[in-house]
């Protein structure tokens, strides 16, 4: 059976998501593209310092960076889902984030 081609960024297999990228030697599924965009959109193109922005540009930049962190967050969450589905510990999850047992378990249990 050929191996499974696997997202880089979050190793999704193109089993697990509805579309997959290839470049040479990575791959980037739909999922990650979409957290690219939403990234690239909340970032304006010619950024010179939060301090050079009018407050217009702040305030009309302010909903699409809050939707940015959103669906960063949904990723973070389905990602730890994965672990969890698996058996995998609240131990190794935390370790893995650098962080405790226990406050992997409050943040996304
Ligand atoms: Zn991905």
């Amino acid at each position: 059976m050929p191996k499974l081609l696997a997202c880089s960024f979050c190793k999704k297999t193109e089993k697990q998501v509805a579309r997959m990228l290839g470049g040479p030697k990575v791959y980037i599924c739909d999922e990650c593209v979409g957290a690219c965009n939403r990234i690239l959109e909340a970032t304006p193109v010619d950024f010179k310092g939060w301090d050079k922005m009018s407050e217009g540009e702040l305030l009309s930049g302010l909903k699409v960076a809050d939707a940015t962190v959103d669906a960063t967050r949904t990723v973070l969450q389905s990602h730890v889902d994965e672990l969890r589905r698996r058996e995998v510990s609240w131990r190794n999850i935390g370790e893995a984030l650098g962080v405790s047992r226990q406050a992997a378990w409050e943040r996304f249990s």
